[in-house]
């Protein structure tokens, strides 16, 4: 088995099409009939244009708009003065077309490639594109046609660049293997957008397989199987065919109203980290954002970023859900969340020690800056505050009362914010469990982190394997927990969500729809199969799971319950 990073979702089973790098190679040579050299480049361009437009509407047609647009990107790039400009410039001075071409284009990769970001580095592997298919046609190389590629094709290739997956039929090209690419790579965008399974970086995947061997592709998990065997194959096809029925019937639930059995609605919303994040999180049907994680604008850097950048942040994500709710969660640090820049003093005892709202309290500018930041933003859209790791009343006072010291900096500056931002309580620990309803007089809202409220709860590490037996929501001291938050919220009359994983798992469904719970928050990618588990269950079956399952003393017992009702 070959591994790589799953880059699109799914199974494909198929033959292999190596898809061979052609020879671009020519002798550079001094031309005198410079006007005529120069022709022969713009007849070269003009007919690079006229096919990557004819693929590019073809592309609008299989996969998007979108998709398109990356390969009209690269008329757009030959045409720029800086490219196109200088390139011609060269020919003017003397240089053939190939030379030129291949300078200024090598120029761009090697600057394009210096960058340390996937948007930068991209825009290196287009250039890329560009030089290689302008070479081919003065070269007067004829490519190999992905298009005309059987039914049952799997395209192993170095890299699948833009032009290529253009040629791509999707009811041909099964799967999708390349030595390069990320996630975010085009040709895993393209990859997704016209639904094949692909797996990326695979080391030397060219050497390792050969044109017409059968091999298996799961996208889903990033593995290349190779001579797979008759079991392989229909244990893969059965895979492949659940895969593919569960995403037909998940569409069904796009665009719909979250909704148990019995009528009663719930919100959907999902936990994003970046900006970027809140598109996908709108793409994937998701109803707000119940969890804005914000250490991810401080990590990966080298000093704290400002007011101004994080408003910045904060306003983009608001503006991308145009007025569903976003629960901005303050800086959560500390514990397994590391900021180097913040020269944290190494603790014995980090998970109970100075973090989170904790350390935040404790750094009133830090802390203050980032209020006023999200305070800014709630301008934007409907935008609640919530602090993280509460453990007594205390804190959730000296949180608001701070919140109240940027608000009227902000008045006094004549700065426009939302006058009645809500603050919320990150119920994760078990003090805040015991004293939910204390927190729930002074909170306009909970939201549950059950991958914190287990850890603490338990006195168990998730990351210790030793220990991992009780690290789990479904044992009874956490359910106990979890129903106790949830009924306090429910008796002062405020929100109640869960932000953490549990509440994406179908066993713990009907348990949160007993109890009461208000707001599902999980990942994009969950948004359509939570919608569906919620719309199995009639309030009237969920209390009667939840009460058997209070009933029971173990773990064990309830996960066999729960997996036979479920
Ligand atoms: C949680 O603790 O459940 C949670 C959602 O927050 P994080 O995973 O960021 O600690
Ligand atoms: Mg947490």
């Amino acid at each position: 088995m070959l591994k790589g990073i799953a880059a699109s979702e799914g199974i494909g089973i198929g033959k292999v099409m190596i898809v061979e790098e052609h020879s671009l190679e020519y002798t550079p040579k001094t031309v005198t009939d410079t006007a005529a050299e120069l022709e022969r480049y713009r007849g070269a361009v003009d007919k690079f244009c006229e096919e990557t437009t004819e693929q590019a509407d073809a592309l609008r047609k299989s996969a998007g708009d979108k998709e398109a647009e990356i390969l009209e990107g690269h008329i757009q790039m030959i045409k720029d003065p800086f490219m196109g400009g200088e390139i011609e410039k060269l020919i003017e001075g003397g240089q053939c077309a190939e030379a030129a071409l291949e300078q200024m284009c090598n120029m761009f990769i090697e600057m394009f490639s210096a960058v340390d970001d996937d948007v930068t580095q991209q825009r290196a592997a287009d250039v890329k594109d560009i030089k290689s298919a302008i070479l081919a046609i003065l070269l007067g190389i004829k490519v190999v046609k992905i298009s005309d590629a059987p039914a049952g094709t799997v395209l192993v290739a170095k890299e699948v660049t833009p032009s290529m997956t253009a040629g791509i039929n999707k009811d041909n090209i099964v799967g999708i293997v390349t030595e390069t690419g990320s996630q975010t790579s085009h040709s895993a965008i393209l990859a997704r957008a016209l639904e094949i399974p692909a797996v990326l970086s695979v080391e030397n995947a060219t050497g390792k397989l050969s044109s017409g061997e059968q091999i298996i592709v799961d996208g889903s998990e990033g593995d290349v199987i190779t001579a797979p065997s008759e079991a392989e194959i229909s244990e893969y096809s059965a895979k492949r065919d659940a895969f593919l029925r569960e995403k037909r019937e998940l569409e069904n639930y796009r665009g719909k109203k979250t909704l148990s059995a019995s009528g009663e609605e719930y919100e959907l919303f999902c936990n994003i980290g970046t900006p970027k994040d809140a598109v996908k999180a709108m793409a994937a049907d998701g109803e707000g954002v119940g969890l804005f994680r914000t250490e991810f604008l401080f990590m990966d850097r080298n000093a704290l970023p400002t007011e101004d950048e994080q408003f910045e942040a904060y306003k983009q994500a608001a503006l991308v859900l145009k007025g569903k709710g976003l629960i901005i969660r303050t800086l959560d640090i500390g514990g397994d969340k590391e900021i180097p820049y913040l020269g944290l003093e190494k603790e014995e005892n980090p998970f109970m020690g100075f973090r989170a709202i904790r350390y935040c309290l404790k750094n009133r500018d830090l802390f203050k800056s980032q209020l006023k930041a999200i305070l800014r933003a709630s301008a934007f859209g409907d935008i609640r505050i919530m602090f993280p790791l509460i453990t007594a009343v205390e804190e959730l006072r000296e949180g608001k009362a701070l919140v109240e010291e940027a608000k009227s900096d902000l008045r006094a500056s004549g700065i426009e914010f939302d006058e009645n931002i809500k603050v919320g309580v990150m119920t994760e620990t078990a003090a805040s469990g015991v004293i939910a309803h204390l927190l729930a007089k002074e909170a306009d809202f909970f939201s549950i982190g059950t991958n914190d409220l287990t850890g603490y709860t338990m006195a168990a590490d998730r990351g210790n394997g030793d220990v991992a037996y009780l690290y789990s929501p479904f044992q009874p001291s956490v359910l106990i927990m979890i129903k106790r938050i949830i009924k306090c919220a429910n008796e002062a009359g405020i929100p109640v969500g869960m932000c953490g994983e549990a509440a994406a798992n179908p066993m713990m469904i009907p348990l949160l729809i007993s109890f009461g719970l208000t707001e599902f928050s999980v990942s994009a990618p969950s948004v359509l199969k939570v919608r569906k588990n919620i719309s199995k269950w009639t309030k009237a079956e969920a209390d009667k799971v939840a009460e058997d399952v209070m009933n029971m003393a173990t773990e064990a017992e309830i996960l066999e319950y729960l997996k036979s009702v479920v």
